[in-house]
């Protein structure tokens, strides 16, 4: 049986891949989507962001290995086969590409650099308050790989931190909370909000002006995680009233965002380009490897996706 890799690569991008595969899978066959192969003999898929309808007539597929942390386009193809395993990528070193991205982001708005931007475009030398890292509250939204990484990261700096999921969940130095009366718990004592939530039909448009609404007047949010989460229009109001004070954007609803759209020239907008952690292919290669190796082996790598949750 053989291996087809597909995703929203580039010419340039599909051979790096398939050269860090080719390393740690020297026994293996490997397709791309336009070689010649027999639909049949491919049982193992490697996606990232694969076009919808990809992976259907592959009707000996036994599992599928995500090459992204985030699996809800992929999980939104009707056409997506049933039943079969996804594995998610976790790679040690996009956790720490997150890290050190959310941990940029908390220091910025925390030390008011993009405040003191703002002032250096009418030239005004003005020192603003400036409370130390215990007196700031920081909120994360998922407390999964990346979120957990993120909140103890900044507790080690001795952020006040705090953290929301799903289920209850203990994490050494921050307080956690679960449910919808945890999220408004979490809002309410929270300057800095930064999101990690997979996107699912759950989480969808989430940070919206009844989100906003709940924080501390001036409290700043960044969004790390998709940008289906957020309601635009709700977060350019919530700027111009004043209830938020700041926002840093990674992602988009649509990428790359549109030359005319009003967050490029925003004053209390930060944005990113979709960087806050990229795969990089020599680490996610090898992991990706190992967890092919183990599946042959007859083990099941880890985390699956539960199609149920949605992540
Ligand atoms: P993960 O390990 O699956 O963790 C997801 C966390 O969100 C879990 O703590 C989960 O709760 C919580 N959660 C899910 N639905 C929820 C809900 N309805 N209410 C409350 N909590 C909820 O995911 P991850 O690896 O940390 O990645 C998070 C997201 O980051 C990805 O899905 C992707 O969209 C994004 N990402 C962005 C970039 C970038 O470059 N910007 C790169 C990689 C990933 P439980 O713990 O209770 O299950």
């Amino acid at each position: 049986m053989s291996l087809l890799l597909i995703g929203a690569f580039s010419a340039q991008e599909y051979a790096h891949w398939r050269e860090r595969l080719a390393l740690s899978l020297p026994s293996e066959t490997l397709y791309l989507p336009d070689e010649v192969y027999d639909p049949a003999c491919i049982d193992i898929a490697l996606v990232a962001n694969p076009p919808a309808g990809s992976l259907a007539g592959l009707d000996n597929l036994v599992l599928i290995q995500s090459l992204w942390a985030g699996v809800d386009r992929l999980l939104s193809d009707p056409t997506l086969p049933e039943n079969v395993p996804i594995v998610r990528l976790v790679d040690p070193n996009l956790t720490q590409a997150m890290t050190e991205c959310a941990l940029a982001c908390v220091l910025a708005l925390h030390r008011q650099f993009p405040a003191y931007a703002r002032q250096q475009t009418g030239r005004e030398w003005k020192q603003l308050p400036q409370p130390i890292a215990r007196e700031r509250r920081i909120g994360i939204l998922g407390l999964g790989e990346l979120g957990r990484a993120v909140a103890q990261a900044l507790a080690c700096l001795d952020f006040d931190v705090a953290g929301w999921s799903t289920g209850a969940r203990q994490v050494e130095g921050l307080e956690c909370w679960s449910g919808a009366s945890g999220l408004a718990s979490l809002l309410q004592r929270t300057d800095i909000l930064i999101n990690l939530l997979p996107l699912t039909p759950h989480t969808a448009g989430i940070l919206n002006a009844q989100l906003f609404a709940r924080l501390p007047r001036g409290a700043a949010i960044v969004n790390l995680a998709r940008g289906g989460h957020l309601n635009e229009k709700d977060l350019l109001e919530a700027l111009a009233r004043g209830q938020l004070s700041h926002a840093i954007l990674d992602v988009f609803s649509e990428e790359p965002l549109p030359c005319q759209h009003p967050f490029w020239s925003h004053p209390r907008i930060s944005v990113l380009p979709h960087v806050a952690a990229v795969t990089d292919v020599s680490t996610a290669a090898k992991i990706a490897a190992e967890n092919i190796k183990a599946f042959r082996a007859g083990s099941m790598p880890a985390p699956l996706v539960d199609r149920a949750k949605g992540y």
